[in-house]
Order: C-alpha cells, then sequence, then structure tokens
C-alpha cells in the first residue's frame, strides 16, 4: 500500500494498516508478530509504556518477554538522569545483534531522551539501525511511526511535539488492581535542574470528565489503587482544580484508593489539604518533594518556597490527619551546595520527620541552568553527605515504622516477596511494604497483617483476616 497516496490522520487508521500487515504476517508465519517493550525511568513512563503496548497489542503484536524473538522492539527512555541515559544507550547498542541476525526487526526509541537534539543526532548517527525516534508528546504517533517503517520509508526522527492532549490511546494495563492514570502532561516550573519541562513541553490537564469515565471504568473493573499523574499533579487545572477533580472522583462508588503524584509545595492551598482529610478514598500518602532544607538553594533550583512555607504545609496537614505517611524528594550536593546548607536539609529532615525520602545526588542534565552554575561540587563531598542523610533517615524511618508494632494494617497485597518466595508482600496505603507468612492469597486482595517486627525499609507480621480480590468477606 502506498503511504503517500493516502490522507491518514488517525491514529486508529494506522492501528488498522498496521494490523492488516500483521494479519497477513500471521497468515504466512503462523504466529503474530511480537513486540517487545523495555521502560526505564518515573510512574509517568510506566504508564506511557502500557499505552506503547496498548498500541502495539491493537496493532496485532503480542508481547513477549524477549527481545531477541520480537518483530517490534519500542525502548522507553528516560532523561532525569545521565546514569539512565548511559545505560538505555548501552542497551539500545545490544539490539544491534538483533537488527543484524534479522534486518525485518523494527527498533524503536520514545521517551525523553528522545527529545533532546543532541540525541537524536547520536541516535541518527551512531545507531544506524534504530528505525524510529518518538519524543513523548508523540507517543500516540507510534502505530504511524511503525506503519511507515514497514512501508519502507527512510528513518524518522519525530520531534516538536503538538502540545494537546489525545485520548483512547490503547491502554495494556500491567497489573489487575493498581493502575496510573495520566491527568496532566508537561510542566512550568523550570527547576534549575530539571530536564522535564525542556523534553515534555508545558502544563496541558486533561478534561475531568474523561479522567472520571477512565477512573470510573477502572473501579468498576476492580482496581483498587489508582494513582494519578503528572509532573506536577496539583496544578491540575482543566475545567476545575486538583481539589475540586480529587472531590469528583471520590464520589465514584467502590472500595478503592486514590494516589498522587508528583506534588509541588508551591501548589498546595489548604483546599487541598482539606479535601484528603474529609475523603477517606484518598490515601493517607502525601509525597511532597522538598529538595533541599536550605533557601538559598531553594531559590538557586528555582523551586517558588520556602522551608517555612514547606513546614507550614506539614503542620496543617498533620494537625488534619495525624498518621498520614509523608515522604519526599532530596537533592544532594547541588551547585553552591555549603556546609551550612547541608545541615539546614540535615535539620529539616530531623524535625519533618518523613516516612521515607528519596535520595539523590546532584548530577548534571544538558541545557538546564544549574548545568552551568559555578561552585560544582566535587563527587566525594556529594558522596559523603549523601552517606550522612541516609543514615539519618534510615534511623528516622525505623523508629516511624516502630510506631506500628503491634498494631493491625491493611495491605494490598501484590504476590509473593520478591526477595523470599516462602512469604508474601503487600502494601499499606502509605506505601510501606510488609510482609507476611499466609497459605494462599490472590495479588490485589486485602489482607489485614498485625506487625511484630519494623525495620527502616519493611514492615513484617502476622496475617488476621483477609479480604479476597472482588469477592468480599473470607
Ligand atoms: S516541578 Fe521542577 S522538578 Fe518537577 S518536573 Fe517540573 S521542573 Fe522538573
Amino acid at each position: 500500500m502506498a503511504f503517500n497516496n493516502q490522507h491518514f490522520t488517525d491514529m486508529s487508521d494506522y492501528i488498522n494498516l498496521v494490523r492488516e500487515r500483521n494479519r497477513e504476517y500471521e497468515a504466512s508465519c503462523g504466529r503474530p508478530p511480537l513486540a517487545y517493550v523495555l521502560t526505564f525511568g518515573c510512574q509517568q513512563n510506566e504508564a506511557d509504556s502500557e499505552r506503547i503496548a496498548g498500541m502495539a497489542q491493537s496493532m496485532g503484536y503480542k508481547l513477549t518477554g524477549s527481545a531477541e524473538e520480537s518483530d517490534l522492539i519500542v525502548i522507553n527512555t528516560c532523561a532525569v538522569r545521565d546514569h539512565a541515559e548511559k545505560k538505555a544507550l548501552s542497551i539500545i547498542g545490544q539490539f544491534k545483534h538483533v537488527k543484524n541476525a534479522r534486518p525485518g526487526v523494527l527498533i524503536g526509541v520514545c521517551g525523553c531522551m528522545t527529545a533532546q537534539q543532541h540525541r537524536i543526532d547520536e541516535l541518527k548517527n551512531s545507531y544506524p539501525y534504530v528505525d524510529f525516534t518518538l519524543e513523548p508528546a508523540l507517543l500516540h504517533r507510534l502505530p504511524e511511526a511503525v506503519f511507515r517503517a514497514l512501508s519502507g520509508e527512510k528513518r524518522t526522527f519525530w520531534v516538536g511535539g503538538e502540545e494537546k492532549i489525545i485520548e483512547d490511546v490503547p491502554v495494556r494495563r500491567e497489573s489487575s488492581y493498581k493502575a496510573w492514570v495520566s491527568i496532566m502532561y508537561g510542566c512550568n516550573n523550570f527547576c534549575s535542574y530539571c530536564i522535564v519541562p525542556h523534553v515534555r513541553g508545558r502544563e496541558r490537564s486533561r478534561d475531568s470528565s474523561q479522567i472520571y469515565r477512565e477512573v470510573r471504568a477502572l473501579v468498576e473493573s476492580g482496581y483498587k489503587d489508582i494513582t494519578l499523574l503528572g509532573q506536577n499533579v496539583n496544578s491540575y487545572k482543566s475545567d476545575c482544580d486538583f481539589s475540586a477533580l480529587l472531590k469528583k472522583l471520590c464520589s465514584i462508588d467502590g472500595d478503592f484508593k486514590l494516589h498522587f503524584m508528583t506534588s509541588h509545595p508551591k501548589d498546595v492551598p489548604d483546599s487541598l489539604i482539606s479535601t484528603i482529610a474529609e475523603n477517606e478514598k484518598i490515601a493517607r500518602h502525601f509525597h511532597l518533594p522538598l529538595q533541599s532544607g536550605s533557601d538559598r538553594i531553594l531559590a538557586a533550583m528555582n523551586r517558588r518556597y520556602t522551608t517555612r512555607h514547606y513546614m507550614s504545609i506539614l503542620e496543617k496537614l498533620r494537625a488534619l490527619l495525624p498518621d498520614i505517611v509523608v515522604t519526599t524528594d532530596i537533592i544532594v550536593g547541588f551547585p553552591g551546595e555549603t556546609d551550612e546548607d547541608f545541615e539546614g536539609t540535615l535539620d529539616i529532615i530531623r524535625r519533618a520527620r518523613f516516612d521515607m525520602i528519596f535520595s539523590f545526588i546532584y548530577s548534571k542534565r544538558k541545557s538546564t541552568p544549574a548545568e552551568r552554575m559555578e561552585n560544582q561540587i566535587p563527587p566525594a563531598v556529594k558522596s559523603e553527605r549523601y552517606e550522612r542523610l541516609t543514615a539519618l533517615q534510615n534511623s528516622i524511618s525505623k523508629e516511624k515504622n516502630r510506631q506500628l508494632l503491634d498494631k493491625t494494617v491493611k495491605v494490598l497485597v501484590e504476590g509473593e516477596s520478591k526477595n523470599n518466595p516462602d512469604v508474601y508482600a503487600g502494601r499499606t496505603e502509605g506505601g510501606k511494604i510488609v510482609h507476611f507468612k499466609a497459605e494462599s492469597i490472590l495479588p490485589g486482595s486485602y489482607a489485614y497483617i498485625k506487625i511484630n517486627r519494623a525495620e527502616a525499609f519493611a514492615l513484617y507480621g502476622e496475617l488476621q483476616n483477609k479480604i479476597l480480590y472482588n469477592l468480599g468477606e473470607n
């Protein structure tokens, strides 16, 4: 079929065209073509990969866990840290032998890395076996990219995302009880260390009725944990604001919890705190990135809040919800961070008493203001500060977890523990992992566990009772 003579603009047209070709493939080979999706990075990327897998399935591909045997390989990359980009490039390099062995295999690269011109040039020049790239805002054009590549068109490097929202992209969800729902895309904040606004574009929010429709369908299918995603999720603004959206979603009937991430402290009005407190369907967990305990460094990061403002949010939150789990992100070794600045971070960690922190050693990202800042911190100093920070937080996390000793917590069962198949693992609504023994229990069930051991990163306990997935009390 000559592509150039036709004017298809719709994702579903391309899905149908590729499916037609794949039916022919299946008729001649006796099996459907196979697709392999590899994901790096954050929850947003995991959600995007579920769309990649959904589109691949709609196009007639069967998903496989093996790149070696697949006919379509899609690598969904992350650009937040240099390390993640290098790892993705190294793995893309390993797919050269797959292409050499079977030249008909299509290899596509998408995700944040492919929105940067220097990476596109690198893929163009040094990875000639990559057939196409698609920046995140163009993900819905995967069927078109695949169709063009199958039609023998030359390699395409898709950039310049149309910053609009495409609804009804097919999704193949990894879990039958936990779901990601993207409610907004992009970011307007331009924190000085972050590449996201440069690779995912400006903020755009989905219509609340579309989100409501998606969440209601998930709840009706038995999903228990639904996480609303956005780079700055609480700056959601469409036909309503974020608090109003949460209230609307809490009106859906069913036994489920809403989580959201990632929030920005500048967008936490009192109305959001009271909305969380008043609606039990919103999980008692707030992930609120602090990044630094020094106002001077927060200003250099362009974070647009002070430590005082941050602590006032925590106070209000805990006044209404004393047991809420609060987690945060901290960057260690931002350019110009002095010993005094770092002591400020340790001080706020002691005062805030987070349940857990996700700490990162600052890494330069190309084209960000922080990359060009003077006084980059030597690696040895960054590592030493990182060690001190994590040691302090580990002792706080353990103390906080010990407060749960002898208490019974409700967990959503995830299945056998990854490290020990003799025990099951589940998570509290605050995201704490709990290990326990049970004869047999389905992932997606709720279980009540009496805690008898508490460590910094995990809780252990005894099963008291379980609620089978979708079957009511047992
Ligand atoms: S809020 Fe800041 S750190 Fe978060 S995605 Fe936007 S620019 Fe990056």
